[in-house]
């Protein structure tokens, strides 16, 4: 499956001038729920994503919410599992509803459509584990981490994309003028 192709086909690939949650400016940006809104595309990425894990033992995947929602579950359905999110905390954390099941000692998968700095997949592993689980893997469609992201465990994507971003001090796209977009 070419990843960035299925991005372009479905609009998913934004070409401009966005601020990063990093901080950082770029002149791209995948937007994950423009590609994930299309259900044989989503099953499609989530049976990609279930085969890279099919080596390990698995009881649920959960993803952060809002964007980690959907790709939790396609995933899980591949895998023949429970799909799960968290959610923000309000306190900078996040937390699982009790209407989701974690039985103490299971072991889960974290998903995220975009790894970038893997903040937001830590605080659903965190949240997680708070209920006594225990994640022994991170999956997501694209890893933009560039070899910077270290969960300690797996982590696995189903393409590596280095698209450059700049300091806001020194970002080209600034200098010329162009809007700068929050995402
Ligand atoms: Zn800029």
């Amino acid at each position: 499956m070419d990843i960035l192709e299925l991005y372009k086909k479905t609009g998913a690939l934004l070409e401009g001038h966005f601020l990063l949650r990093s901080g950082r400016h770029s002149p791209k940006f995948l937007q994950s729920t423009t590609l994930l809104q299309h259900p044989l595309y989503a099953e499609a990425v989530g049976q990609a994503i279930g085969e890279l894990f099919d080596d390990l033992e698995i009881q649920f995947v959960i993803g952060p919410a809002m964007g980690g929602v959907v790709l939790a579950f396609v995933t899980a359905k591949a895998l023949g599992v429970r799909a799960l999110f968290a959610e923000k905390d309000g306190q900078g954390g996040m937390w699982v509803r009790e209407g989701l099941t974690i039985h103490p000692g299971e072991c889960f998968l974290a998903v995220e459509d975009v790894v970038t700095t893997g903040g937001s997949v830590q605080k659903a592993i965190q949240a997680a584990e708070a209920r006594g689980a225990r994640c022994v893997a991170v999956g997501a469609i694209v890893d933009r981490s560039a070899g910077r992201s270290e969960f300690g465990v797996p982590f696995r994507a189903l393409t590596r994309l280095d698209f450059p971003t700049y300091a806001p001090d020194s970002c080209p796209l600034c200098q010329r003028g162009v809007p700068l977009q929050e995402v």
